[in-house]
């Protein structure tokens, strides 16, 4: 058996000053993640500094429309906020398709971000994996990898990052904040999450004892509008195969901007930077979505057990696409 000593620091600065000063050391949060990863052996940390009770729980509509939501608000509190679902649609949608309502009533949005991938293999310690064990291998290459990824990919990790609410951030450009020894900082959520490459092991662009103390959400008008639409395997309590963000602004005869990001089929939480090429300036209509999906997948490398995903996020994006340019006043 093994001990783990546990704080409870009452501010943020007690918290940053226990994790920076041991690095054997974690924060621990609704602990949904964490407390299962400790359990299977795949985090073996010493100390567990729990945040849980930090306060950090405001959820704060902003002067220019934008919105900053703490990182200890509870996923289930942010997803019945009227002003998120009002101003994000995209983002309660996300978060509420997430997990189970008891899930969500522990986790944490900060957690949310930080939580692990579902990889079977990651989470077996006698299986071999670049993340748990740089250098090890990745069993899942040829292994079990039906609910692997498709984009993003690398020969160390396949991967697919996990989180709901974090392709909604990326959509609506968000910033993540967070605070460190040398004080505070403000990282774009699509910058928040690394690609695999080299070094898979590293998912963030933290450095040690960085908390995550908040999320600020610009003001996105058309956003009012947008949606989440998640494909999984049973309609609740399941990670996703293929989901999309999308927001689309429509404006005499075309689409004027569209924000699109997809889940469940890339390494990290994706936004469809070709997509919205191929659809900015452009009359909405069948064709062009189905395009725009064909373009945002061409780099994607299946594998014969997860190539169906390509086909997939395809008729999901388009679908997407389809029902935000309907909401939009455009059939
Ligand atoms: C059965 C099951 C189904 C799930 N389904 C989904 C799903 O469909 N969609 C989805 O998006 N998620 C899903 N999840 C994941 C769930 O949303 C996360 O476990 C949860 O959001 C993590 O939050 P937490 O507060 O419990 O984090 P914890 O478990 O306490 O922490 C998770 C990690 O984040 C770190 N951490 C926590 N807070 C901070 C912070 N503020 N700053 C820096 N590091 C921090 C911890 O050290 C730890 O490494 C599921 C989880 C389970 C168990």
């Amino acid at each position: 058996m093994r001990t783990i000593s546990y704080t409870r620091p009452s501010d943020v600065p007690g918290a940053i000053a226990a994790v920076t000063a041991d690095p054997g050391s974690a924060y621990l949060a609704g602990g949904t993640t964490e407390i299962d990863l400790l359990r299977l052996d795949v985090l073996r940390p010493r100390h567990l500094v729990d945040v849980g009770r930090l306060p950090l729980t405001a959820i704060e509509d902003l002067d220019d429309g934008g919105m900053r939501i703490g990182a200890m608000c509870r996923m289930s509190d942010v997803a019945e906020s009227p002003a998120v679902a009002r101003k994000f649609p995209m983002l309660s949608q996300a978060l509420l398709q997430g997990a189970s309502p008891q899930l969500r009533h522990m986790a944490s949005m900060g957690g949310n971000l930080m939580q692990r991938v579902r990889c079977s293999y990651y989470r077996d310690t006698e299986s071999a994996c670049n993340k748990r064990v740089p250098g090890s291998g990745c069993a899942a290459l040829d292994g079990v990898n039906r609910g692997h990824a498709v984009l993003g990919t690398s020969e160390q990790c396949i991967a697919t990052h996990p989180s709901d609410l974090a392709v909604a951030l990326v959509a609506l450009d968000a910033m993540v904040h967070v605070e460190g020894e040398t004080g505070p900082r403000v990282i774009p959520a699509d910058d928040f999450f690394l690609l695999p490459g080299d070094t898979p092991e590293r998912e963030h662009p933290l450095a040690p004892g960085e908390l995550i103390t908040a999320i600020g959400l610009p003001a996105v008008p058309m956003a009012r509008g947008s949606l989440y639409l998640k494909v999984r395997d049973r309609a609740s309590y399941e990670f996703a195969l293929a989901s999309v963000a999308v927001a689309l602004a429509l404006q005499d005869g075309v689409i004027q901007e569209v924000r699109l990001a997809l889940g469940g089929v890339a390494t990290k939480p994706w936004r469809a930077r070709r997509a919205e090429a191929v659809l900015t300036g452009q009359p909405p209509g069948a064709d062009l979505f189905d395009r725009a999906a064909v373009e945002e997948l061409e780099p994607a490398q299946p594998r014969p057990m997860n190539a169906f995903k390509v086909q997939l996020a395809r008729r999901t994006m388009v679908r997407a696409l389809h029902t935000a340019a309907e909401a939009g006043g455009f059939a």
